[in-house]
């Protein structure tokens, strides 16, 4: 199982940090945990495409999470030869984010159907809402999900995905919380979200503020993952990106409650997941 950084971004463009999203590949296919801002070219970078995809998980339903979902749903249907619903996964929500994204989609649908003799379907997804437990099941891949918290955004999700004895957690964006522990417990590796609580603060900008209140900083994945014996912890969805040169410091104070491997997320970056001791 590989995890494959696409987007290690947050919400303000970045020329070199795509939105939110990480693929998990696996024997199963691959599987894509958020669509945010570029998620698709960088797809194409790591050998992925719309059509390639086996699952679409949602952690939560705000745009910089779900800005590409659209562009997933069009290219997804415009490259297949016959119908090939995208199956999405996410929590209560869902459904109505994607009927809603079919219906802004829909004079474009109709232009493609006139033009396409041989395109004679619609795009189309199958959408699971989830809050707890086996999502997916099929050979050795399992997909669980638990709710994270993200308040005031509500609901929240987390997955872990399991294929023979390694594991990984995609814990989005979070506070430390019970529903996380559950996903993490002796996984091997955990993608988080974070933020820089000592870099954001001397800003004082109030609209800056409010975002730590949400999220975990790095400290607190350190914590996150040093209760839960994981193995690699992985920082993505850096606020604010990180200056060129100072991946050390957001390394040193995970380390400071962390005695596992922390890597800094950057765009591709290509981990493999391997079975901690
Ligand atoms: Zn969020
Ligand atoms: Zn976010």
């Amino acid at each position: 199982m590989q995890t494959i950084v696409l987007g290690s971004g947050n919400p303000l463009p970045d020329p070199e940090r795509a939105g939110p999203s990480t693929l998990v590949r696996t024997e199963l296919g691959d599987l894509l945990f958020d669509c945010g801002r570029g998620v698709l070219m960088r797809a194409a970078a790591a050998g992925s495409s719309a059509g390639a995809l086996r699952g679409l998980f949602l952690t939560h339903l705000h745009s910089d999470h779900t800005t590409d979902l659209n562009d997933i749903i069009t290219s997804r249907w415009v490259t297949s030869f016959q119908p090939h619903p995208l199956p999405v996964f996410g929590p209560l929500g869902s459904i109505a984010l994607l009927q809603a994204t079919e219906a802004m989609l829909e004079v474009d649908v109709g232009y493609r159907l006139a033009h396409h003799a041989d395109l004679q379907w619609r795009p189309s997804a199958d959408v699971t809402e989830c809050e707890r437990g086996l999502v997916v099941e099929e050979g050795s891949v399992r997909v669980t999900a638990a709710p994270t918290d993200h308040a005031p955004v509500r609901p929240t999700v987390g997955y872990r995905i399991d294929e023979g004895e390694t594991s990984v957690v995609i814990a989005g964006d979070t506070v430390p919380c019970p529903g996380l522990d559950e996903l993490c417990a002796g996984a091997d590796m955990l993608v988080h979200t974070v933020v820089r609580r000592d870099l954001i603060e001397p800003i004082g900008l109030a609209r800056l503020l409010d975002v730590l209140d949400y999220h975990s900083s790095v400290e607190d994945a350190a914590r996150t993952a040093a209760r839960n014996d994981i193995d690699t912890l992985l920082l993505t969805h850096l606020v604010p990106a990180p200056q060129p040169g100072t991946e050390d410091e957001w390394v040193a104070l995970a380390q400071e409650h962390f005695s596992g491997r922390v890597v800094v997320a950057k765009d591709l970056l290509s981990l493999e997941v391997t079975r901690s001791a």
